[in-house]
């Protein structure tokens, strides 16, 4: 299929289309319409029929998807079915969460190595995966040809992670560290800062509670 550009708003709503129809693939019903999927999700079933129709040509009038059939589209869309290794950068609790979170894989994402200033973390295994020195970054990038790296290090410390990634060959950085972060324009910077997320359930919850019951 020749994909049309697709705004980050579609993107970040196939993940959930995904879940869902992994979850439905394993009913008795082989196809899905995309208003059932909409009704299920609490979406606007014009907005989902538009998304997938930017990422499958599968669509049936009547009869809808092949539920097995988007599935492997929209995998297919995000990349999911090529496997990208990633590195990670910092071995704190965030850090060893992500590195023991085995989920990763359906997402064709592997975390092959960790890499930390510690020295009493240098050597040990989480989840089978060796935590490195930090001067061995580079290298290693190089050599594997890494293009994704994790940063899980304290916000002072990450531009500098950031730098090296970048220098190292790395294209996508996956940023936990509540900091922004500057880096060549061809390198994506995705931050998870949960604090705005925090800042919305907080504003969320104060104004509804402010409101007379
Ligand atoms: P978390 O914030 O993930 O809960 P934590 O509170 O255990 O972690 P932090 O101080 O946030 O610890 O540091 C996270 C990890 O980052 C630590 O293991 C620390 O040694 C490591 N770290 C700090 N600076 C760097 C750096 N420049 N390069 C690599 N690792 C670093």
């Amino acid at each position: 299929m020749d994909y049309k550009s697709v705004s980050v708003q579609t993107i970040s709503r196939l993940p959930k289309y995904l879940n869902y129809l992994k979850a439905q693939s394993k009913g008795n019903s082989q196809n899905i319409s995309a208003t059932m999927i909409a009704e299920a999700l609490g979406l606007n079933d014009v907005q989902v029929r538009k998304d997938l129709s930017l990422v499958s040509d599968g669509g049936r009038p009547k009869i809808g998807y092949l539920i097995d059939e988007l599935i492997c589209d929209i995998e297919h869309f995000l990349g999911y079915d090529d496997t990208h290794s990633a590195v990670l950068v910092g071995v704190g609790n965030l850090g060893r969460a992500l590195l023991s979170y085995s989920g990763f894989d359906e997402y064709g994402l592997d975390i092959v190595a960790a890499f930390d200033i510690n020295e009493s973390l240098i050597g040990c295994k989480i989840n089978g995966k060796q935590v490195f020195p930090l001067n061995k970054l580079m290298d290693l990038c190089k050599r594997m040809q890494i293009k994704i790296g994790i940063i899980t290090v304290p916000s002072k410390e990450a531009q500098n992670v950031c730098d090296i990634l970048v220098h190292s060959g790395v294209q996508a950085i996956w940023n936990f560290a509540p900091v922004h972060l500057n880096a060549p324009s061809d390198v994506l910077i995705q931050s998870e800062n949960m604090a705005c997320s925090l800042a919305l359930l907080s504003k969320h919850l104060s104004e509804k509670l402010s409101k007379p019951q």
